[in-house]
């Protein structure tokens, strides 16, 4: 297999300096945006002329580095789509959404997502080094007046220094590497002063962009902060430069574990071998493939969406086919705002009350034989301090035995039929006599 190549630069670059074409404030500063400058680097299509020409179409920018590793006549270049609008954005389909995820109703204060028990997500800034057609934030993205100030991050640091469960703080935006430097160092220094927060962790598209950001200097800035864990994006492996590839290995050294976040494409990298070449590249310069997200129902992205069967193919063309490290986690983050759910091929194939049959990646079929002798009280005993999520009800409520069902909204009201209270109605009969006792609570 070939090392990571050497990106190329654009004609229109051959005479930039190295010291500039290495600059990142050189590469954000000279960033494309409209029709002429992408002219000069690409053979435009109608579609894309015309996107490029819409009022009011979600911000277009994008790095001479990122752009450079186009094919400047395909069309259909994996890299392309992901950065320059086609007129197929403008188009709405079911089910599309502002705020798909429902991100902005599940934020205490501005910028800060608190969806899951221990963990939340801070936004830091509407700002990226280049924008992803595909934006899942894109109803905030881009744009500079909706970006967060100080008193924003204020509220979100106090949030999160009264909120003891959260042990886990995710900085995302927009992109947290575009912050001015001092910036990012002040919330970081901030979010470790707090003694409940274990982990930091970035998600930055950054490296991909523009891997010259990625300096010695804000390694060892960022090392200061440990645990600190990132997670990059990257699509295809036509992404995965020898600037790349270094950038990853400062950040390594740095100390910092890596993960890939990529989202399934239609004509990006909706094929099993394109993936398979993706991760596999991606544990060559030592990134962790982490999780592959189904699109968004976002709007602009209509013409990126796959059916989820196509990503639960690529899983089955993963698992097993190559080392564990190389896989995903194939996710369908929930409209509304349940959170990611993973999804993957069915290995279980069925069952009695003392065996499993299970099947693997090649369709051998096999009989796991259980234990018959099991029992709830031979369970490891924790002695540790535990720290349970004030509130929380749902499946863990069910399994912990403090409920016996979840009902759908309106399920008492619909079965009562209008009924009347009558003497074998009695609410005591539908009380949990025997449960919740064994359970190891
Ligand atoms: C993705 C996400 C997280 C982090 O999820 P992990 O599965 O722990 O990586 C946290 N909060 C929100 C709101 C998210 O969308």
């Amino acid at each position: 297999m070939p090392e990571p190549f050497v990106s190329k630069r654009a004609p229109i670059y051959a005479d930039v300096p190295a010291e500039k074409w290495n600059d990142w404030r050189w590469q954000l500063s000279n960033r494309l945006n409209n029709v002429d400058d992408i002219g000069k680097v690409l053979n435009l299509t109608d579609s894309e002329r015309q996107a490029l020409q819409t009022q009011g179409i979600f911000r277009v920018d994008v790095t001479p580095y990122f752009i450079s590793l186009i094919d400047p006549d395909d069309a259909d270049d994996p890299v392309r789509r992901q950065i320059i609008p086609r007129s197929e954005e403008l188009q709405s389909f079911t089910a599309m959404m502002e705020d798909s995820l429902a991100e902005d109703k599940h934020s205490p204060v501005p910028g800060l997502v608190h969806r899951y028990p221990d963990r939340v997500l801070m936004l830091v800034t509407t700002q990226c080094a280049s924008y992803c057609r595909y934006c899942t934030r894109s109803r905030i993205v881009g744009n500079p007046a909706a970006t967060f100030n100080r008193q924003e991050f204020e509220m979100q640091i106090d949030y999160i220094k009264r909120t003891p469960q959260v042990r886990d703080v995710l900085l995302s935006g927009g992109d947290p590497l575009v912050l001015a430097p001092k910036i990012l160092e002040e919330l970081l220094s901030r979010l470790r002063e707090i003694p409940h927060i274990e982990i930091i962790r970035i998600g930055s598209r950054v490296p991909v962009f523009m891997p010259m950001r990625v300096t010695q200097e804000l390694c060892d800035m960022l090392a200061k902060y440990h645990p600190l864990w990132l997670n990059i994006h990257v699509n295809t492996p036509n992404e995965i430069s020898l600037e790349l590839q270094q950038a990853a290995d400062r950040l390594t050294r740095a100390g910092i574990p890596l993960g890939n976040q990529s989202v399934l494409l239609a004509g990006v990298n909706d094929n099993v071998h394109i993936q398979r070449e993706l991760v596999h590249k991606l544990v060559r310069i030592r990134v962790r493939p982490y999780y592959l997200y189904q699109c968004d129902l976002v709007e602009g992205a209509g013409h990126f969406r796959t059916p989820v069967a196509k990503g639960i193919e690529i899983m089955e063309g993963l698992r097993g086919h190559t080392s564990g490290y190389a896989v995903p986690q194939y996710i369908v983050d929930a409209p509304g705002g349940g959170g990611k759910i993973p999804v993957m091929p069915n290995y279980l194939l069925s069952m009695s009350d003392h065996k499993i049959i299970l099947r693997n990646y090649e369709g051998y079929v096999t009989a796991y034989e259980e234990p018959t002798d099991y029992t709830p009280a031979m369970a490891a005993k924790y002695k540790g301090a535990k720290r349970p999520e004030p509130g929380q009800k749902g499946l863990t409520a069910l399994l912990d035995g403090e409920e016996m069902f979840i009902k759908p909204e309106g399920f008492d009201e619909l079965h009562d039929r209008h009924g009347v209270q009558h003497r074998l109605k009695d609410e005591g009969k539908w009380k949990p006599l025997g449960i919740g006792g064994e359970s190891e609570k």
